[in-house]
């Protein structure tokens, strides 16, 4: 089965990075609205890049700064390797449409903070990587770069295959070296061994845009919002389920101050329902935690949770968590790269057990066994996000699995879990 991105994106305006929605996606009305691109020496970049505290927003959540620094260690000892700089918005999450909504309405943002980084670091080459079932986002990047002729950077566009897993670092650097973008195994971090075994920054759409703010509004005016410990911003998807087909029909992105009540920008029924929170590497949340979420790392890592690439899924429209779960681990299992143990034979595995669960065996003694055996053991983190999704449905959901099982679970939509 396949499940594709949303087919409708709508913007909400923000307060740091969707500021200027209204203002269109030039080069002049980005100069208009935050001025010119600041020179930051290396050293004030990083600083820059801690203050706001900017990590990975693809995922992982690597701190920004702490990779600006790699790279440049890299560049210091083998001088003749020049960095290469990498934008990630191939975004093979269907779930999530932040960086499709961000390279639409602000593209100049994020390559600034690219641009930024290139600078600093001596590269001369910035790569934008967009994904093939986002044409809309390879075009709005070819517009902002052709906008950008001064020719102090040189910027290199790439196209990865829609799939979940071409998003991945390695992915990324597969593809750009003119291999299948899958990801590999790697003996070292990219910025220490990668493009073409150089120093490699790449970092995902919205780290890069955040950066590149911090230097326009500087750190105290951005640290006017979100908290101390998390200063800014972030962005989330709100969506809802594919349909039969596969197809999410609308995607919601909105920007959301660090700290900030999830019922500021969640209906009373989206919180009333089950919440997936992170897309599908990601955990359930229960209702009666939903009810009392805010947008911080450290209170959803306190309910077993983290906000990963930002997009929440609501089963307000009453589908089964279990049956839901069960249609997501096939897809999971079906976009593997195929190459490791736990691909290749543990996640078919996994997905058969909750699809069994979902047509009402218990099968979650098996299904916890399996979660156990393929996480940890993959050349990327995809075993691992796939498992987080079924284990918290066993252990934020125990009480609707236990209802779904006792068939009094009421869903309003029995989703076969079996999809064609
Ligand atoms: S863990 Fe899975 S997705 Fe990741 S590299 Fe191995 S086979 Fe590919």
């Amino acid at each position: 089965m396949t499940i594709r991105p949303p087919a409708r994106v709508e913007v909400r305006p923000g307060p740091l990075l969707l500021a200027g929605v209204d203002d269109g996606p030039s080069l002049r009305a980005h100069r208009a609205r935050l001025g010119d691109l600041p020179r930051v020496e290396l050293a004030g970049l990083v600083e820059l890049a801690e203050s706001g505290a900017v990590r990975g927003r693809g995922g992982a959540g690597f701190p920004l700064g702490r990779k600006i620094r790699t790279v440049a260690q890299g560049r210091g000892l083998r001088p003749s390797r020049r960095p290469v700089v990498v934008v990630n918005a191939a975004e093979g999450e269907p779930a999530s449409a932040k960086d499709e909504a961000l390279l639409g309405v602000a593209p100049h943002l994020v390559l600034d903070g690219a641009e930024l980084a290139a600078r600093a670091l001596g590269a001369r080459r910035v790569h934008v990587v967009t994904s093939e079932d986002r044409p809309l986002v390879g075009r709005a990047v070819a517009s902002a770069v052709a906008e950008r002729g001064d020719g102090r950077i040189a910027w290199t566009t790439h196209v990865a295959e829609g799939r979940f897993v071409s998003g991945q670092a390695r992915a990324v650097l597969e593809l750009m070296a003119g291999r299948p973008g899958l990801p590999v195994t790697a003996w070292a971090p990219e910025a220490v061994d990668g493009h073409k075994g150089r120093p490699t920054l790449l970092s995902n759409a919205e780290s890069w845009a955040h950066l590149g703010l911090l230097a326009l509004l500087g750190a105290d005016e951005y640290a006017r919002y979100g908290t101390t410990e998390e200063p800014g911003t972030m962005l989330l998807t709100l969506t809802r389920p594919a349909d039969r087909r596969g197809r999410i029909d609308l995607a919601t992105v909105v920007e959301v101050e660090h700290g900030s009540a999830a019922a500021d920008v969640l209906d009373p029924s989206v919180l009333a329902a089950p919440l997936l929170v992170g897309g599908f590497h990601g955990s359930w949340l229960h209702p009666r935690d939903a009810a009392r979420l805010t947008w911080s790392q450290p209170h959803l890592r306190s309910l077993g949770a983290a906000l990963g690439a930002g997009a929440v899924v609501s089963l307000a429209d009453g589908s089964c968590p279990v049956a839901r779960t069960a249609q997501w681990t096939t897809y999971l299992a079906d976009e593997t790269a195929g190459r490791c143990g736990p691909c290749r034979n543990g996640l078919p595995a996994l997905a058969e057990e909750v699809r069994g669960l979902a047509e009402g065996a218990d099968t979650r003694r098996r299904v916890e066994e399996l979660t156990g055996l393929v996480t940890g053991r993959g050349a990327c983190a995809h075993p691992d996000g796939t498992s987080r999704l079924v284990r918290t449905l066993l252990t934020a959901l125990a009480d609707k699995v236990e209802d779904h099982l006792a068939h009094s679970c009421g869903c309003a939509t029995t989703f076969p879990a079996r999809v064609a």
